[in-house]
C-alpha cells in the first residue's frame, strides 16, 4: 500500500506562479510505518470496544430520549420482549421469574389498551411483586388509576414511581439496568424530566395538586413485612434485655454469693450459710 501526498507548488507558494504555467503535480511518497499503522488500528479498535461497552448494556434503551408530555403519559411507550428473556445473564430460576414478569406486564398492557384499568392494575401489581425495583410498574399503575378516575391513589403511585426512578438513575439498581436493556425497548426518561412532567400534570390537571404533599404508596406486603420485622425486633430486644441478661446476672450472683450467704436457685433470695432452708421459699439448700 502506498501513501502519497499530492502537492501543487502553486498552492504552496501563492502568488509566485500566478499567471505562469503550473508545474506538473508532484507526488511525494510518505515513509512507510506499518507498525505505527497497526498500533493505530489496534488502538482505534480498543477504544471503539470500550466506547461500545456501555452502549451494549444500554441495548435498545433510548436513554434520555426527548419525549413530549403526551407521549410520556401513555402505556404504549412500554414494550417488553418475551423472546429476549433467555438472553438475560441470570440463572434459570431468574429467567423463569423474569418470564412471568414480562407475561404479567404484557397482559396488563393489553388490558389497559382495552380500557380494563382494574384488570390492568392487578397484573401490574403482580409484576411488581416479582421485580419491585422496576419503576415502570408504579408508573403504569398510576396511569391506570388516573384513567379509572382515582387520581388520589394515582398520584401516590406516581410518587412511588419517582422515588424508584431516582434510585435507578443514581445507579442503585445496577442489575435492573442490565435486565431492562435486554427485555425492554422503552424510552427511558430522566428523573428530572419525569418529576417536572408529573408535577405540572398534577398541578394543572387536578386543581393545583401539590406533588410534594403526595405520600408514596407502600404496598400491603411491604407494610406487613415491615410490621413483622419490627415486632420481631422488639420481641428479641425484650428477650435479651428482659430475660436473658437478668437471668445470667442472678446466676452470676448465685455462683458468687456475698461472704457468709448462699443464694436460693428458686427464688434467688440470699440466705445466711447457717440456714440450710431458704428463708423466702422454704427450698432446701442443694450442696455444690
Ligand atoms: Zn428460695
Amino acid at each position: 500500500m502506498k501513501f502519497k501526498v499530492f502537492i501543487r507548488s502553486a498552492a504552496l507558494n501563492p502568488g509566485v506562479n500566478d499567471g505562469v504555467k503550473c508545474k506538473p503535480p508532484q507526488y511525494v511518497p510518505l515513509p512507510k510505518k506499518p507498525r505505527a499503522l497497526a498500533r493505530g488500528v489496534l488502538k482505534g479498535f480498543i477504544s471503539l470496544c470500550l466506547l461500545s461497552f456501555p452502549a451494549f448494556f444500554a441495548g435498545r434503551l433510548c436513554a434520555d430520549a426527548p419525549m413530549e408530555p403526551k407521549e410520556f403519559f401513555t402505556h404504549d411507550r412500554f414494550v417488553f420482549h418475551r423472546e429476549d428473556v433467555v438472553k438475560v445473564p441470570v440463572n434459570r430460576k431468574g429467567q423463569e421469574d423474569l418470564g412471568v414478569f414480562v407475561d404479567r406486564m404484557n397482559a396488563g398492557l393489553s388490558l389497559f389498551g382495552d380500557g380494563d384499568y382494574a384488570g390492568a392494575i392487578k397484573y401490574f401489581g403482580g409484576a411488581s411483586r416479582i421485580w419491585p425495583e422496576y419503576f415502570g410498574c408504579d408508573f403504569l399503575t398510576a396511569l391506570a388509576y388516573e384513567k379509572a378516575g382515582d387520581i388520589r391513589l394515582g398520584a401516590r403511585f406516581y410518587k412511588s414511581y419517582l422515588i424508584k426512578l431516582e434510585n435507578f438513575r443514581n445507579g442503585k439498581y445496577a442489575m435492573s439496568m442490565q435486565m431492562l436493556s435486554v427485555i425492554s425497548s422503552e424510552r427511558l426518561e430522566t428523573y428530572e424530566y419525569a418529576e417536572d412532567n408529573i408535577r405540572k400534570h398534577l398541578f394543572t390537571g387536578y386543581g393545583g395538586m401539590d406533588l410534594d404533599k403526595v405520600r408514596p404508596v407502600v404496598r400491603v406486603e411491604e407494610f406487613i413485612i415491615y410490621l413483622l420485622s419490627l415486632a420481631a425486633f422488639i420481641a428479641l430486644y425484650y428477650y435479651v434485655f428482659g430475660v436473658l441478661v437478668p437471668h445470667f446476672k442472678r446466676l452470676h450472683r448465685a455462683n458468687h454469693p456475698p461472704e457468709g450467704f448462699w443464694v436460693c436457685r428458686k427464688c434467688w433470695a440470699g440466705n445466711p450459710t447457717l440456714s440450710n432452708e431458704c428463708l423466702e421459699c422454704g427450698r432446701i439448700r442443694v450442696p455444690k
